[in-house]
């Protein structure tokens, strides 16, 4: 092996720029060149990437998104674009491969691993939703759960002086990993999840029962997959039976995605990225490196893949009911 490109795809997440720097200084510690390959799989099909060295990656440790870019690229589904992607790591001499993404991204890397297996394959878990198999953590997810946290924290001191109720829809389409913890963490007195069916009229009896209990305000939190239809929908139901308190909705959206990286995915990003390269080093493929009981583990990507559903802690969700009375 002596040279090896980096790129980021799918949805960009705060950690990715620590964990591309600790890709490329760690291949270059061990006499490898790295190339950076711009917007994902499209920077491959057009062939858009650039050398790396130790200081291309200078001072980005405490940088949001990617200084890669990321992109969605239909043409790598298809054999041409695969083919493509081929012939210029190929004519670029690049033999190894670090991808940091989601699903979406492994099921890509996969497909083409197994077309072109010259071409060593590592996946680093890079997604805010942590909904990954194989690792208890995804690059992104702690920074963007303390990016909800900040600003629910800020919505419960309105809500507060106004006795208010706010619906608050937080990122996650199919997982509630955000929802729940962030719900845990700011108190909210009820937390709807796309893991769970939501039951409107349990949720009203809560509310109510809030109320008897003369709290003040109200947060509820719902991630953007639940199935009753979302925040503006609940809130609307809701609206209709209970009079007492004023009801908002707020939806948080994008500022969710950026922001500088937390301690806990700066370290994160830089231990996936140091133990991809080594496992490309060794002469794996095919495989993703996580983080199991604090220890840095290879899953098959065909395995991560196919395990998928990432389910929420029980304990969690139990404690969050109880502790919101
Ligand atoms: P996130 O979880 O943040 O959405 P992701 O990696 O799952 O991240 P996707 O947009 O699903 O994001 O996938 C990223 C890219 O991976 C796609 O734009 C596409 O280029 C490639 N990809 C996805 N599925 C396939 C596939 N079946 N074959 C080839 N390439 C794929």
């Amino acid at each position: 092996l002596s040279k090896i490109a980096v790129l980021t795809s799918g949805g960009d997440a705060p950690g990715m720029n620590p964990c591309i720097r600790a890709v490329v200084r760690t291949a270059i510690y061990n006499g490898l060149q790295v190339a950076g390959i711009r917007q994902g799989y499209q920077g491959l099909i057009d062939n858009n990437l650039y050398e790396m060295n130790t200081r291309s990656v200078s001072n980005i440790l405490n940088l949001g998104g990617t200084i890669l870019k990321t992109a969605r690229c239909i043409p790598f589904r298809t054999d041409e674009g695969m083919e493509t992607a081929y012939q210029n790591l190929k004519a670029n001499g690049i033999e190894g491969l670090v991808v940091i993404g989601g699903d979406g991204t492994f099921t890509g890397a996969l497909r083409f691993s197994k077309k072109y297996p010259d071409i060593k394959v590592i996946g680093v878990p890079g997604t805010i939703d942590n909904d990954l198999y194989g690792s208890t953590y995804t690059l992104g997810f702690d920074t963007a759960t303390n990016t909800v946290i900040e600003a629910i924290d800020k919505i419960r001191d309105t809500a507060d002086a106004h006795d208010r109720l706010f619906f608050i829809e937080v990122m996650g389409r199919d997982s509630g990993a955000i929802a729940l913890r962030a719900g845990i963490s700011c108190g909210a007195e009820a937390i709807l999840l796309p893991e769970r069916d939501t039951v409107i009229g349990n949720l009203i009896e809560n509310l109510k029962k809030g109320q008897y209990n003369k709290k003040s305000s109200s947060i509820v939190i719902v991630a953007e997959g639940d199935k009753s239809g979302g925040a503006y929908d609940l809130a609307e139901a809701v609206r209709q039976q209970i009079k007492f308190y004023d009801i908002k909705v707020t939806i948080l959206g994008h500022l969710q995605r950026g922001g500088s990286p937390s301690a806990f995915d700066r370290i994160l990003g830089s231990r996936l990225g140091f133990a991809a390269v080594n496992a490309l080093i060794n002469g794996e493929t095919q495989k993703m490196v996580g983080l199991e009981a604090n220890h840095i583990k290879l899953t098959d990507l065909e395995e991560a893949l196919t395990q998928h559903q990432f389910k929420l802690e029980d304990d969690l969700m139990q404690m969050a009911d109880v502790l919101s009375i």
